[in-house]
């Protein structure tokens, strides 16, 4: 569905070039669960930006092809809602190119795919962090996406709420055959949710290993097989010591 080969991004300035990406190359078949990791600055929010078509490649191309129109939907860490729109409103926002009754229905498919029925009529400010970011997957997931990109989507929530999310991302999926890139700095989620874990690295940014994550669903957070790969992919990122110093 996704074929990403020799992709680079450089970005030149007075103060000199940095390659934020390094030649990359990187496929997402339909329905696939992808996890992004590396340390900060590795470029992981570049690659998701190129993919999103948000900036243009140095080199190397993006093939997505998911048959049709369907498109590539974007979740940030921030929900990045429009603050004078009702939660109805701010996924209707997405969806103005399309006829009225259709999209009043995307709007009721959406709000029943994270199960805010009962905010439709709520102002942003009016809901919790968690809420927000519900809507923000629901202002995404409306336009049918054929592959959603979250960079960092849970790590400005709470420990509950982020494992709530995390489930409910694994069911949206599951319902909707939607394919994921999740960008995170968390080990134990990428784990959680993906097929496969991209573990990248910087100074030039690139992806440094690829690792399939062949555990059964649903997965235990808690679970030796969970765990076991946690920690060798926090080996592979030479992050071990410093996770197990501060745990
Ligand atoms: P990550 O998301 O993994 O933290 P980024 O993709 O945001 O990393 O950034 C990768 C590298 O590219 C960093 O060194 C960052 O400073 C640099 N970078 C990102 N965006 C720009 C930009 N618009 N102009 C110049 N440098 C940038
Ligand atoms: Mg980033």
């Amino acid at each position: 569905m996704l074929e990403i080969a020799g992709l680079a991004k450089r970005y030149e300035s007075r103060a000199g070039t940095v390659t934020a990406l390094a030649e990359t190359s990187l496929s997402v078949a339909t329905g696939e669960c992808v996890a992004l990791v590396g340390p900060s600055g590795c470029g992981k929010s570049t690659l998701l930006r190129l993919v999103a078509g948000l900036e243009k490649p140095t080199a190397g191309r993006i093939r997505y092809d998911a048959g049709g129109e369907r498109d590539i939907g974007v979740v940030f860490q921030e929900p990045r809602l429009m603050p004078w729109l009702d939660v109805a409103g701010n996924i209707r926002f997405g969806l103005l190119d399309l006829p009225r009754d259709e999209q009043d229905r995307r709007v009721a498919e959406a709000l029943h795919l994270v199960h805010l029925e009962h905010a439709a009529k709520a102002l942003p400010k009016q809901l919790s962090g968690g809420m927000s970011q519900r809507v923000a997957i629901a202002r995404a997931i409306a336009r049918r996406p054929a592959l959603l990109l979250l960079d960092e989507p849970f790590s400005a929530l709470d420990a509950f709420t982020k494992a709530a999310l995390q489930e409910e991302i694994l069911r949206i999926r599951d319902e909707t055959g939607v394919g994921l890139i999740v960008v995170t700095h968390d080990v134990e989620e990428a784990v959680l949710l993906a097929d496969r874990v991209a573990v990248m690295a910087g100074r030039p940014g690139r992806i440094a290993l690829t690792l399939a994550i062949d555990l059964p669903r649903p997965r235990e957070r808690a679970g030796h097989g969970v765990q076991d790969l946690r920690a060798r992919i926090l080996e592979a990122l030479g992050q071990d010591r410093i996770e197990t110093r501060a745990a």
